[in-house]
């Protein structure tokens, strides 16, 4: 990445431009800054987590609840831009799969009108069908741009699966999306929730630790040692909801031996081509009834749910947040990403 500069647009109808304060470094940036996300197109601008100040409006605007927006007003924005009239935003309901779906800094091209399309930026260019929240003035900016991302994606996979009260889950990950999950799995009832991850992952593990999840090194408790774990936490039937959260193939298929019969194994952090996978579909899917749910992204009120958790303060979720770079250090900012030295690293672009 290298910085470059741009004439500033001027907003259609119903636009913004937002000075953005905060922007999260996502794992999905690392992975399209290694060209393995098929969705992206260069020359571009990184960056889908968002948080900003209201630079210029064109027009009146209001926010997911009606209140009128005004220069000044920080505001946090959803990451896809979707079109609200195809079949899977009107009839399924389901904007995240939406036929004309497009995503800040992933999908854009900065070659092309309004070129600012990506956070890792000073300014963005907020499309006017976006859905739009207004933040309190003393919240975490950073913090709430994570929230748009994994917390959003987290808040989808338990719509999905629909955890129900009394139930063990296992997560493999503790990222911020297994964070995520692990803290809605509680407000969902969840009884116990066992979180795996490697001995890298420690600083992870203790924080899931303080959410009340059970945590599990899986470098030194081997496979079937943490299969029995799990086995005998639940009168050796296996976890209600296994939710796989790192994006390595192996782990998914790791999630398929953990389910009880009847239960469900959910994806939401295979987010890139990982090649093939095997699954007996008789023994392992059939006579276990076992359910197999992709998550794909979130929808607005995902992020309204995510944001919604986060700024009550409910769960230590802010030490997620270990490093902070200004925009010159972008680059510096993905290494710390990649090399996962960073939980969650955010870029503050009016930082000097
Ligand atoms: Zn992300
Ligand atoms: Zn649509």
């Amino acid at each position: 990445m290298q910085m470059r500069e741009f004439e500033l647009p001027d907003p259609q109808p119903g636009a913004l431009l937002v000075d953005i304060t905060a922007a999260g470094v996502c794992g999905s940036d690392v992975h399209i800054w290694a060209g393995k996300d098929p969705r992206t197109r260069l020359p571009m601008i990184l960056g889908h987590e968002g948080v900003g100040r209201i630079r210029m409006l064109n027009g009146p605007k209001r926010d997911l609840f009606g209140e009128e927006l005004k220069v000044g007003d920080k505001i946090v924005w959803h990451r896809g831009v979707t079109c609200g009239r195809c079949v899977y935003c009107a009839k399924r309901r389901e904007p995240s799969l939406c036929l004309y779906r497009k995503v800040y800094g992933t999908m854009y091209s900065c070659d092309q009108w309004p070129y600012l399309t990506g956070n890792y930026a000073e300014v963005l260019y907020v499309h006017p069908q976006s859905e739009i929240m207004k933040l309190p003035e003393d919240c975490d900016d950073g913090l709430i741009a994570a929230a748009t991302c994994s917390g959003a994606t987290a808040a989808h996979t338990i719509e999905l699966l629909d955890i129900t009260m009394g139930s063990t889950v296992v997560i493999i990950g503790p990222g911020p999306l297994g964070l995520y999950t692990a803290a809605y799995c509680f407000e969902r009832g969840a009884a116990q929730v066992f979180i795996f991850g490697t001995a890298a992952d420690i600083p992870r593990l203790q924080l899931a630790e303080s959410f009340g999840c059970i945590p599990v090194n899986v470098d030194e408790v081997g496979p079937d040692e943490r299969r029995q774990a799990v086995l005998d936490a639940t009168h050796g039937l296996g976890a209600d909801y296994v939710i796989e959260c790192t994006g390595v193939k192996a782990c998914a298929q790791e999630a398929v031996d953990l389910a009880c019969r009847g239960g469900s194994v959910a994806i939401p952090g295979i987010a890139v081509p990982v090649g093939e996978m095997s699954i007996l579909p008789f023994e392992q899917i059939a006579v276990r009834n076992l359910r197999l749910q992709g998550v794909w992204v979130s929808d607005a009120r995902h992020m309204y749910e995510a944001v919604t958790l986060t700024l009550s303060g409910k769960y230590p979720l802010q030490e997620m947040i270990t490093h902070r770079f200004p925009l010159s250090q972008a680059n510096e900012a993905l290494q710390a990403i990649a090399t996962r030295q960073a939980i969650k690293a955010i870029i503050e672009p009016q930082a000097k």
